[in-house]
């Protein structure tokens, strides 16, 4: 028995997260397939925003057998598009969303030590930055916040 035969299991996806997966995608009326299910799963079952090849690389493993990019870039639309994940634009990388009961825009405060990245829904902040790109007369398409820094774990590691 060896330790990579334990670690080469797809992860589980709890209950309650594969309920909210299956209500965001019967309400954007699309289909949550297996392998949409599996990559969601992989992402909820890391600790830190994966990029697209270490997803690939974690899908590998665990399904012991070869993946096309294509295919999990698909994916990685597809759970955008219905609200499960969201993207990283800073680090081009991707997390599950925590909350993904209703449609959002997110804020995020990205620790450089340990990678965590902790998903803020900031409205103030949100109708903020509308208000001064309308004062400019300017249509805002895509707002990205992310914040980066020491998460409170680290910041405490790293004072003595
Ligand atoms: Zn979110
Ligand atoms: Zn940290």
């Amino acid at each position: 028995m060896t330790k990579s035969t334990a670690e080469a299991k797809p992860p589980k996806l709890g209950a309650k997260w594969r309920r909210l997966a299956e209500r965001r995608c019967a309400a954007a009326n699309a289909r949550l397939t297996p392998a949409r299910l599996g990559a969601y799963a992989e992402l909820l079952a890391s600790k830190r925003p994966v990029t697209a090849y270490e997803l690939i690389a974690r899908l590998e493993e665990s399904q012991q057998r070869k993946i096309a990019p294509l295919t999990v870039y698909r994916h990685l639309d597809f759970l955008i598009q219905v609200g499960l994940v969201h993207r990283l634009e800073s680090t081009q990388s991707y997390l599950p969303c925590d909350h993904p009961e209703h449609t959002h825009e997110s804020q995020y405060l990205l620790c450089s030590s340990c990678g965590a990245a902790d998903e803020v829904e900031s409205k103030p902040l949100e109708s903020l930055l509308n208000t001064i790109a309308d004062q400019r007369g300017f249509r805002a398409e895509n707002t990205v916040v992310e914040i980066k820094g020491l998460c409170k774990t680290c910041k405490s590691d790293d004072s003595d």
